[in-house]
């Protein structure tokens, strides 16, 4: 009998067979041409695709990158949507966060039961006079835009997880990192072998073909964290940051320590001064390292990745493991391993 994972990982490679012939590339320096849309980790290989249609027929990043990553929130072999790990109190809860070329901003945070946070947070921007909604409110106001609420319960592998991680208790952060020992093609496998999720976040910048940016971050958070715990991830200027004139940039990892420090706005900020956005993500997670010692950031994994005004693009992660995946015409579809800067 073939199990429901491998038949999806397997019909999953076969259909993505032609992406991948670009392979798995080294963080090398890029040449820019638009549009481009980078996106975290291997699921951001498909949620580029998904991407990639609107860009390319000359559609506008924001639309892209909120169907780029919707692709990723859907997946039930991924981590990111309402198939993900709970917290503690066995609820899935959802974070996301959109920003366009005009500094509009939109996010929720605490979302339960609602399949497209990055839609709702999109919404939130243009539909109220607020940039942040969260819990009760945030589904609420879903609801009210007609998004469909989802059932009260857990995905069997999410349950499965919550049951093991019931027998002990204890929130211990997983130092997310991709997991290639297979093949760096199949789609992100989803779990760890003692059925804990890898990570749990998508975000997604891209510049269209009239030059413009835009973001979208979307994620189900740290598994099993406390009831009402946000991290990054809609968090604007941490988790995702646009400013038109410059660059935009997102962050996945430890959302406590990327708020810290104001993560992806420091990337912008990095890039406004003229730093290449590779350069720019590494100082970012050099300053995350100065913060907490290298003993400390040893125990964590924070990661960014960057594009600038030219469409010049990179990433940079703390530790070994993060991989990023950039589509642009001259390139294709490809996944890009990451340098990152300590050998913990
Ligand atoms: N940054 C996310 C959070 O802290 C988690 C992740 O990127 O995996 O909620």
């Amino acid at each position: 009998m073939i199990h429901r994972r491998t038949f999806l990982s397997k019909t999953a490679l076969v259909g993505l067979a032609p992406i991948f012939q670009h392979a798995f590339s080294k963080n090398t320096s890029n040449k820019a041409t638009l549009p481009v849309v980078l996106s975290t980790w291997d699921a951001g290989v498909r949620a580029n695709e998904a991407a990639w249609k609107i860009l390319s027929s000359g559609g506008h990043a924001l639309d892209a990158v909120e169907a780029g990553v919707k692709v990723t929130e859907l997946e039930q072999n991924c981590c990111v949507g309402l198939g993900a790990n709970p917290d503690r109190e066995g609820k899935v809860t959802l974070d996301a966060s959109i920003m366009d070329h005009l500094g509009n901003c939109g996010a929720v945070a605490a979302l339960e039961r609602i399949q497209h946070p990055i839609s709702v947070a999109r919404r939130v921007m243009e539909k109220t006079p607020h940039t942040f909604l969260v819990g009760q409110g945030a589904q609420q106001f879903a609801i009210s835009e007609g998004f469909p609420l989802m059932p009260d319960q857990l995905s069997p592998a999410a349950q499965k997880a919550y049951q093991e991680w019931l027998k002990k208790s204890e929130y211990k952060p997983i130092i997310n990192i991709e997991n290639q020992q297979q093949t760096p093609y199949l789609p992100a496998p989803s779990h760890l072998p003692d059925g804990t999720w890898n990570h749990d976040t998508i975000g997604m910048i891209a510049i269209d073909q009239n030059g413009n940016l835009s973001g979208s971050c979307t994620t189900s958070g740290m598994g099993f964290k406390m009831r009402g715990r946000v991290g990054d991830s809609p968090v604007i200027g941490a988790g995702l940051y646009v400013d038109n004139q410059v660059g935009a940039a997102t962050a996945t990892g430890q959302g406590e320590d990327i708020i810290r420090i104001c993560g992806s706005f420091l990337v912008v900020e990095f890039m406004r001064q003229g730093l290449h956005p590779t350069e720019a993500c590494k100082k970012a997670i050099e300053r995350l390292i100065q913060l907490k010692g290298k003993e400390q950031a040893c125990k964590i994994q924070a990661c960014f990745i960057a594009i600038d005004k030219k469409g010049n693009y990179g990433g940079y992660s703390l530790q070994k493991g993060f991989t990023f995946a950039v589509y642009q015409a001259n390139g294709g579809n490809r996944l890009v391993k990451s340098s990152h800067i300590l050998p913990c």
